[in-house]
């Protein structure tokens, strides 16, 4: 006899979401006799991408990447759509002292891969499309939920309505799941902005990751497979950002030149520019009875560590498990109880992330003197010890966990 008809559910798990956390999820659950359910409010296609879109890149951790392989979601990219990078430098603007990670020093091939979101999206879209079992409900978009007794009733723009015995938030920073089930959030504005382009430079990038900390906020430039060109993320004040993204190409570029030291000797040309307001949140929760959140729906981080995705990836990951554990045991998939374990694990872990990365990005806004000198003081002494470099930098790339 199916249980779950018993409960007169449609669904065993609905997913709100198919950015790359959701689909991550989908991936993991995917050839498990379950019910599932995707929705999405727009659908993934290449057509209608915005630029913006098509230029968003994220720094992939080789912990993320393994699962991503484990998950056959790897195999399915092209060479040509991910660049490994090899090295990661760290400095302060007008500083000598700088951190220094060299893959090589750690026995590792590299430490992360660059990848367009959207070639990482289509790929775990593709795969997860492997299981013929699967509802995709897209375009679609989820308006109201109601919780009753081991299940929960969502509604859709389209009218349909659905009875899930679990359903996941995975729906991104504006998260509605989150919203209409009252999760409550810690939020902080940097009343910072993140300037995003591609450009050109003058040397090769030699698959070096950089960042640099200038007064406002942190540059990085993000090595891509053509070795002269890089995605930049620049963080600083909204209006700073206001007026580099208006600056004409060329005086544009020779800002960017500045601000980086040429580091990379000249930068050449760019792309169009885009901007996102940067914040860090996260729900006090990540579950309820029957509903779950991940990814961003349930923390945002800010990006200088390059770890909103793969914190995400990672609570998929644990969910699945949690998920399909429950289910070999016979026991209810959204219960308070079964949820719970994926809830104390991932929210441990992904504060003392928030929490690092938020010092951090304070530490390098400090302007006291004596600031100043501890942090250089820090990157030095960080540099010259090899076991605290290696704990930060395997940590950082997902190698393993606190
Ligand atoms: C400038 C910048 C640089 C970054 N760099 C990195 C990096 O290097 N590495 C890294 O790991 N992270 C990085 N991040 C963070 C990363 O982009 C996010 O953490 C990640 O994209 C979140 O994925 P998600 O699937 O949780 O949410 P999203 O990608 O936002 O997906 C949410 C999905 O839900 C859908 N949706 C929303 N509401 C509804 C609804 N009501 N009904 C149906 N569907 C809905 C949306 O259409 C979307 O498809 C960066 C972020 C920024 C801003």
């Amino acid at each position: 006899m199916n249980l779950e008809k018993d409960m007169g559910t449609d669904y065993d798990v609905v997913i709100v979401g198919t950015g790359m956390v959701g689909l991550t999820l989908a991936c993991c659950l995917k050839d498990q006799d379950l019910r599932i359910a995707l929705i999405n409010k727009d659908l993934l296609n290449k057509k209608k991408l915005t630029q913006a879109s098509r230029q968003r890149v994220i720094a992939v951790t080789l912990g993320s990447q393994r699962l991503l392989e484990q998950l056959n979601v790897w195999q399915r990219l092209d060479k040509k759509h991910y660049a490994p990078f090899r090295r990661m430098q760290v400095w302060e603007s007008g500083q000598s002292s700088q951190l220094f990670f060299d893959s090589a020093d750690m026995g590792l091939a590299t430490l992360g891969y660059i990848v367009k979101n959207y070639d990482l999206g289509h790929a775990l879209c593709a795969q997860a499309k492997t299981d013929s079992e699967l509802t995709w409900l897209i375009p679609d978009t989820l308006m109201a939920l109601q919780q009753e007794e081991n299940h929960v009733v969502i509604t859709l723009a389209s009218g349909k309505e659905i009875r899930t015995r679990l359903l996941v938030g995975a729906d991104g920073a504006q998260s509605k799941v989150r919203q209409l089930a009252d999760f409550y959030i810690k939020s902080t504005d940097y009343q910072q902005r993140a300037l995003i382009a591609t450009v050109q430079t003058e040397w090769a990038h030699d698959q070096t990751a950089r960042q640099i900390f200038l007064a406002e906020g942190p540059l990085a430039f993000l090595p891509l497979t053509d070795a002269h060109y890089c995605s930049i993320v620049w963080s600083s004040t909204p209006e700073e950002i206001e007026r580099l993204a208006a600056l004409d190409d060329v005086f544009f570029c020779e800002e960017l030149t500045h601000a980086f030291e040429h580091c990379l000797g000249e930068v050449i040309s760019t792309s169009a520019r885009f901007s996102y307001p940067l914040k860090t949140q996260e729900t006090e929760q990540y579950i309820k009875s029957n509903i779950a959140l991940i990814g961003d729906a349930a923390h945002i981080i800010h990006p200088l560590a390059g770890q909103g995705a793969n914190l995400g990836i990672a609570d998929a990951k644990r969910l699945a498990k949690v998920i399909l554990e429950a289910k070999q045991r016979h026991r209810n998939i959204g219960a308070w109880y079964t949820l719970r374990r994926y809830e104390r694990e991932r929210r441990f872990h992904n504060r003392v992330m928030l929490g690092s990365v938020d010092g951090i990005k304070h530490l390098f806004a400090a302007t006291h003197p004596m600031l100043q000198k501890t942090r250089q003081w820090g990157l030095n002494v960080i540099n010259k010890t090899n076991c605290l470099k290696n704990f930060i930098s395997r940590y950082a790339i997902g190698d393993f966990k606190v």
